[in-house]
């Protein structure tokens, strides 16, 4: 049975393991958590092993509108005192819940791998950034909110306060199952919110851990609750919920667009971060192995399943030989296989409908006069690297997101060129520029429409405390998340004026 077909099917419930698979790791029973209590369903949905197939993961309830309407009502009844407690000692549960999170690291990295098929060094990678998310959210107890202000009546005392929005819904994807649902939870728990998380459905196990995590680190009971289920179902209930007073959202642009309308109509406070093309321009003077590296490891790390994957190049004519010569040699070291193998250093595609997904692509591309350079073979669950050339601008392998291991190689004449074809998808995420020519750098990081810069450096990977999000398609613009930033989402702003 495939993975993706078995993480929807959800009339399986109360299968056995395949007889005469050995079951190698432990099977997650994933919980809905309500209230401080770990609740779970007849109905489930089982997650296998996309590198393996026949491996059990984690077995997750699935939670309709009733099960949403309990947990937004845990939410709303602990808001009042958690709201009331000081920011030091919200923090103070955050930096517990970093700590168990720590003391787990092997675990989670080892479930992460297993669930959502990134290897070992990637997941520990994951967990170890949303740890430190946490403690950077922690250290936000402490520090000022609002601000004084001079007033025009000289007996006042003018000042802003930063209260918490309420109840928060967050709705979260696959591809980083611990670190984006801490990237929001985090800032939205020390602001004072209380939430309710829905992730995505085929990776519940690892969100599970996750809830273990703040459970263990004194979290009080309804604070952070987990609702399991299909977006279609859970998600949608949670965003159409009168009692939620603000959505986070993370996925694609086709659901944010319509968690977006939703939220309008009953005038919710709505944050999406949303799909990306990543693109990466090679400057005549760029060191062509550093260039290499960035675009391959940009590319392909993670299976290229990260919103800021580079996925498409821009190199100027005359270069472009020197470059492929160089991406395919760094491309060759690429070893693809099981995510626990400490070997391997590209995992599996997350399913089989995405990599279908992804060959698709691959397919239409060809059609519209592209040409394979390297990888392009799908066997199991894995896709070898794939680059292609002879991309233009219009076709709509250089426009659209994949979302898998697949880069497009387009020729610019003139930096002007460059600048348009950087510019021409709908979205704006993240964006990188291979020069050491500080001028075109600047010049790049002005004229980019996108919400990150990387100037000889991967376009994937951020600081915890740098705001991040996207431009145009790429997100509804209005709030950024991560850093100093995710407060304005998560706070609404008092001024309070007092006369003496
Ligand atoms: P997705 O299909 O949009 O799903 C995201 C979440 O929304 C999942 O929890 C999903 O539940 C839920 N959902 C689906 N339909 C819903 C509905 N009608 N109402 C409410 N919730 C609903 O995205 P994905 O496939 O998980 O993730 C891949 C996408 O995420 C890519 O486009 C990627 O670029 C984007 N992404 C963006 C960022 C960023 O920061 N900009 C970061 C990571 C990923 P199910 O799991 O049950 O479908
Ligand atoms: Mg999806």
């Amino acid at each position: 049975m495939s993975a993706d077909a078995a993480a929807s099917d959800s009339s399986r419930s109360g299968e056995t393991v395949p007889s005469g698979q050995p079951m190698t790791a432990a099977c997650v029973e994933a919980r809905h958590l309500i209230r401080g209590r770990w609740i779970g369903a007849e109905r489930t949905a089982r997650r296998w092993n996309p590198a393996r197939g026949d491996e059990l993961v984690s077995v997750a309830p699935v939670g309709d509108r009733n099960i949403v309407d309990e947990a937004v009502a845990a939410a709303r009844a602990s808001a009042p005192v958690w709201a009331s407690m000081s920011g030091e000692a919200r923090g103070a549960v955050l930096a517990r819940t970093a700590g168990a999170l720590r003391a787990r690291a092997s675990e989670a990295a080892t479930l992460i791998a297993r669930e959502e098929g990134k290897t070992l060094a990637e997941a520990s990678g994951e967990v170890g950034r949303a740890a430190a998310m946490l403690e950077f959210y922690a250290s936000l107890g402490r520090q000022p909110l609002g601000s004084t202000l001079p007033s025009a009546d000289g007996s006042m005392h003018l000042y802003t306060t930063r209260e918490p929005v309420g109840v928060v819904g967050l709705v979260t994807p696959w591809n980083f199952p611990i670190a984006i649902p801490v990237w929001k939870a985090a800032p939205a728990l020390v602001a004072g919110n209380t939430v309710v998380v829905k992730p995505a459905s085929i990776v519940p196990g690892s969100m599970h851990l996750l809830a273990e995590c703040f459970e263990e680190a004194g979290l009080p009971a309804g604070v952070l609750n987990v609702v399991h289920g299909s977006g279609g179902e859970a998600g949608q209930a949670l965003v159409e919920h009168p009692e939620v007073d603000a959505i986070s959202f993370t996925g694609s642009g086709a659901v944010g667009r319509r968690i977006n309308i939703t939220a309008a109509e009953r005038m919710a406070r709505v944050q999406l971060e949303l799909g990306g093309k990543n693109g990466m321009l090679v400057m005549p003077d760029a060191d062509m192995e550093l260039a290499a590296d960035l675009c391959a490891r940009g590319a392909f790390g993670l299976t290229g399943q990260a919103c800021t994957a580079t996925s498409r190049v821009v190199v100027m004519e005359g270069d472009e030989q020197r470059f492929l010569d160089a991406l395919v040699a760094r491309t060759m070291q690429i070893r693809i296989g099981d995510p626990l193998d400490p070997d391997t250093t590209m995992g599996p595609v997350v399913t089989e409908q995405q990599l279908r997904t992804d060959v698709s692509w691959i397919e239409r591309a060809l059609a519209d006069g592209a040409e394979l350079v390297s990888g392009g073979v799908a066997s199991g669950a894995f896709l070898t690297p794939t680059i292609l050339r002879r991309v233009e601008p219009e076709h709509a392998i250089a426009r659209e997101e994949v979302f898998g291991p697949v880069l497009a190689v387009m020729v610019a004449r003139s930096p002007e060129e460059a600048m348009r074809i950087m510019n021409g998808t709908e979205y704006g995420l993240s964006a990188g520029i291979v020069t050491n020519d500080l001028a075109a750098a600047m010049e790049f990081s002005r004229t980019i429409d996108a919400g990150v810069i990387k100037v000889n450096r991967l376009t994937t990977g951020t600081d915890v405390n740098a705001p991040f999000g996207g431009m145009r398609a790429s997100s509804n613009g209005l709030f950024r998340e991560q850093g100093f930033s995710a407060t304005d989402f998560f706070t609404r702003v008092k001024t309070t004026y007092v006369g003496f």
